[in-house]
């Protein structure tokens, strides 16, 4: 009945209306809902199967219904679903030691969503600085085309005016710079900034990979001037670009890190990871969240890193993602005026366009291909980490089919000829 309801005509106009007020890049809903879900693919309601490179903007780690994931979740939901955090919670405590085992990190704030957990690591940041006796050090500095999230403080960080307008005066202490300008994060870098915060390869701005040397710099000039270490990985960890979490490639580890997306492999989980020293101030008493850690999210969180943290999972994201993006090279060079450039790690690619990234979308979606777009003109390409060679054949041919659609060449003689 709701369904109905929401296919009605008149929502039609609605919905135009909220198109038009959105930015290109954006989500506008495409008019098809799902039913249901196997691996890499998604069933529509007439039936139609759609391979999904886009799982859910990188959230479906281990695409849908992985039984281990189906299991832990339906097991817990006949057990126990929520207690509250005056409680102790094993699974929570089993998941959080399992995420400081493997990463830089000491402790563990577990929350709901990514933008959650960037409130938790912006908090973290300020405090520490606070409990070292100099609260005026509260101002974080962030880089251009960054996205953590839509709460208040979040879109502050990311200093993109499209998200900040109109929600009354913007939460203070953030300055952004030009990615890669060093001599502009200098000179913002003043007695009061408590630290930099940084996606190791910006998703939504357009799968901007920063340089692994750049990241270094980054660190060095953190130790050099007292400040703390924020990587977002919300979007890049979980296994997404080959390594557990995006930053180790580079060889540096962060202060404080958030994650979502991914963790929860479709339940909502995010958590912010700190070393001991960077939470000193985070006190019990000081954060807190009613859901975060709920047994639910505990229990699936800790199936998803049962397969990410299996002997192999890893070297399969990276071979699996290295044969996407040769194959994706071979469709550059066939389709150079569609696609203009790669981008990426592992299983985390974009590909810049030479046509309106929303017409790719759309044309992507019409040979039953699931891409998303992102800033800069860019399609993502996030699938489930458990795509395997067929499944990027699949894609490789739908994406070949869209782009000979978009070509603006496909018309003249030459192409004709070439073909
Ligand atoms: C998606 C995303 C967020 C926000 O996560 P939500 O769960 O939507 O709050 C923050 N940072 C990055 C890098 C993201 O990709």
């Amino acid at each position: 009945m709701v369904r109905r309801l929401a296919e009605a005509p008149a929502r039609g106009q609605t919905r135009r209306r909220e198109r038009d007020l959105r930015p290109s890049a954006d989500l506008c809903p495409a008019p098809i809902a799902f039913e249901r879900g196997e691996g890499a693919w998604l069933v529509a309601r007439g039936g139609e199967r759609y391979l999904d490179f886009g799982a859910g903007i990188a959230v479906n780690a281990l695409g849908h219904a992985h039984p281990h994931l189906v299991a832990a979740l339906t097991e817990q939901a006949g057990k126990l679903w929520h207690t509250s955090n005056l409680f102790e919670i094993p699974e929570g405590e089993r998941l959080g030691r399992r995420l400081v085992d493997a990463t830089f990190a000491d402790v563990a704030f577990f929350a709901n969503s990514g933008a959650e957990a960037n409130e938790a690591a912006i908090k973290m940041a300020r405090k520490y600085h606070a409990a070292g006796g100099q609260p005026e050090r509260y101002r974080i500095v962030t880089f251009e085309g960054a996205f953590h999230g839509r709460t208040l403080a979040t879109i502050a960080a990311g200093g993109q005016a499209k998200y900040i307008e109109g929600f009354g005066p913007k939460v203070e202490g953030f300055d952004q710079v030009p990615t890669g300008d060093f001599a502009a994060l200098e000179a913002a870098i003043t007695p009061e900034t408590a630290a930099l915060m940084i996606e190791p390869i910006q998703g939504e701005g357009g799968l901007r990979v920063i340089p692994h040397a750049a990241l270094r710099r980054l660190r060095e000039i953190c130790d050099a001037r007292g400040l703390l270490l924020i990587m977002d990985e919300v979007q890049t960890g979980v296994g997404r670009t080959g390594k557990l979490f995006a930053h180790e490639w580079s060889g540096i580890a962060p202060d404080i890190m958030s994650a979502a997306k991914g963790i929860g492999g479709g339940f909502p989980l995010g958590v912010c990871l700190a070393t001991r020293e960077a939470a000193r101030g985070m006190t019990a008493g000081t954060h807190g969240t009613t859901f975060g850690g709920n047994p639910l999210a505990m229990a699936v969180g800790n199936a998803v890193l049962d397969v990410v943290l299996a002997d192999g999972f890893l070297e399969h994201v990276r071979r699996t993602g290295l044969l996407l993006k040769q194959k994706l090279a071979g469709l550059k060079d066939r389709y150079p005026q569609v696609i203009q450039e790669i981008r990426g790690e592992g299983l985390m690619l974009g590909l810049r366009l030479g046509v309106p990234n929303t017409d790719f979308t759309a044309a992507a979606r019409a040979e039953h291909l699931l891409v998303i777009p992102a800033g800069d003109n860019v399609v993502r390409l996030l699938p489930p980490l458990i795509v395997g060679e067929a499944d990027v054949a699949a894609a490789i041919e739908r994406l070949e089919a869209t782009a000979a659609a978009l070509d603006p060449m496909k018309d003249t003689p030459l192409r004709g000829a070439a073909e």
